[in-house]
């Protein structure tokens, strides 16, 4: 993980938020790299959602909602964490992630500790951030930041049915910030404050909820495997049925090996009528379906696969690094599947004169032209470029020379591969929009 952390800080992808004044924890800022990487893993989501698909449709719901949504829903009550200090060091811990002698095994946080933590009781904590709305805090409304996005789908659901000319089986899908007041630390953007949610609502019959529940554990398994994840770091794991969140009459968590071991990338949950109905009673609004056709009205099943960018983009980036070693020089390369690479394709003038930057940049031109992210560098050593791009993870470099300037081809060097073959320069934008279709597998073993 510290490899990962130091490479996303020296390159830009992500690094600690509010670092001037020491930094806050658990939140971190996404640089160039990470904000185009994080873009390609939410529209790669969206178009398994709602380019492949005809059944679900796209919704941005407030992240403040009314207040008595989480009554309903049951966050206010249920959504805690229990918590344990340690009156021997005063750090907190959850006290489900605990073995008894934690400070035994955590060292490092316990600079000269032998003996075990002396751990109070749990306490309930609840994860939701609070908020006032309202000049005057003791007269306004109490809100909260939404803990996750999904429940804005169950306030809209009766709105959607209305306009989306959709019936059962169809989903609602939705990506934005969830808020959550994490007391674990550490472990980079795996767990933070605040973090984007890909989830989608499933609403089926009642008596297809089980067959949904399994497509949907393929479906989510498969995205990752297509985007390079690779199969034996990758695994479903069924909740016992003392895990199950109140509201979830199975979950099945997507797991992936990160460097901290196995943990949830994403959850995929059967919530039931449990939404439906608790918001219904709430709201004192009928949140059902009536199918004309069979004159049956019942409230939809739900089935959720709810997922995390930042935990998704941290999966893809501990599954591409690698270090191999290119003419006795030890070399970092992230092998990112092509799709998801911030970067398509470096276009490098071999020479800073002689024409090379003038062609260089007209296939940097047609490149953007064509929708593919290039990026132009003529900065410095040929090979120290191609490092710098085998970091970021470009699966293509382009470099221009004398010839490029006498037959118009250009090097086109793989990342993976080191392979270098002569392309048309004028082929190149085809050449890729083609490859980044193709499917892709890790080349690492
Ligand atoms: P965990 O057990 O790790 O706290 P969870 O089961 O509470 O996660 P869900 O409520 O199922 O998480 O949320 C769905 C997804 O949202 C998670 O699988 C994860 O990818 C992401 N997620 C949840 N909490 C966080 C967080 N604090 N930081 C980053 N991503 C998160």
């Amino acid at each position: 993980m510290d490899k990962i952390v130091s490479l996303c800080k020296r390159r830009g992808f992500v690094f600690p938020a509010s670092e001037i004044y020491g930094g806050i924890a658990n939140t971190y800022d996404y640089g160039h790299y990470g904000v185009l990487l994080k873009r390609e893993v939410i529209d790669a989501w969206w178009r398994s959602m709602l380019v492949a698909r005809d059944d679900i449709v796209a919704l941005d719901s407030a992240i403040i909602q009314h207040p008595r949504t989480w009554e309903a829903s049951g966050h206010l009550a249920g959504f805690t964490d229990p918590l344990v200090d340690c009156r021997t060091c005063g750090l907190r811990f959850r006290a489900d992630h605990l073995d008894v002698s934690a400070c035994g095994r955590r060292p490092s946080k316990h600079p000269g500790q032998t003996s075990d933590c002396d751990l109070t009781e749990a306490r309930a904590f609840n994860l939701m951030f609070q908020t006032t709305i309202g000049p005057v805090a003791e007269e306004g409304a109490t809100v909260f930041l939404r803990p996750e996005t999904a429940q804005g789908i169950f306030l809209d659901f009766k709105t959607v049915l209305g306009f989306a000319r959709r019936k059962p089986p169809f989903g609602i899908a939705q990506v934005g910030k969830s808020f959550r007041n994490e007391i674990t630390p550490g472990n980079f953007i795996f767990r933070t404050l605040e973090f984007e949610q890909m989830e989608m609502e499933f609403f089926v019959p009642p008596d297809e909820a089980e067959h949904w529940y399994e497509h949907w554990l393929r479906a989510r398994m498969d995205w990752y495997s297509e985007l390079g994840l690779r199969g034996d770091h990758l695994r479903l794991r069924a909740h016992d049925a003392d895990e199950l969140s109140h509201y979830s009459c199975a979950t099945s968590d997507v797991e992936y090996l990160f460097p901290i071991g196995w943990s949830e990338l994403e959850g995929v949950a059967n919530r039931g009528d449990f939404d439906l109905t608790q918001h219904a009673a709430h709201a004192g609004e009928k949140l059902e379906y009536f199918d004309q056709g069979s004159g049956q009205r019942y409230v939809p099943h739900v089935i959720e696969p709810a997922a995390g960018v930042g935990r998704s983009v941290l999966a893809f980036l501990c599954d591409a690094y690698d270090e191999d070693e290119i003419g006795g020089e030890l070399r970092t390369v992230l092998r990112l599947h092509p799709r998801l690479a911030p970067v398509k394709v470096a276009v490098l003038p071999l020479l800073r004169k002689d024409g090379h930057p003038e062609a260089a940049r007209a296939l940097h031109a047609a490149l953007k032209a064509a929708a593919i992210q290039s990026e132009y560098d003529e900065g410095g050593a040929i090979g120290r470029r191609y490092r710098r791009q085998d970091e970021i993870g470009t699966p293509w470099a382009a470099t221009v020379d004398h010839q490029t300037l006498q037959d118009g081809t250009v090097t086109l060097r793989d990342r993976d591969t080191l392979e270098q073959e002569r392309i048309a320069a004028a082929d190149l934008p085809g050449e890729l929009a083609t490859r980044l279709q193709a499917p892709w597998r890790s080349p690492k073993p």
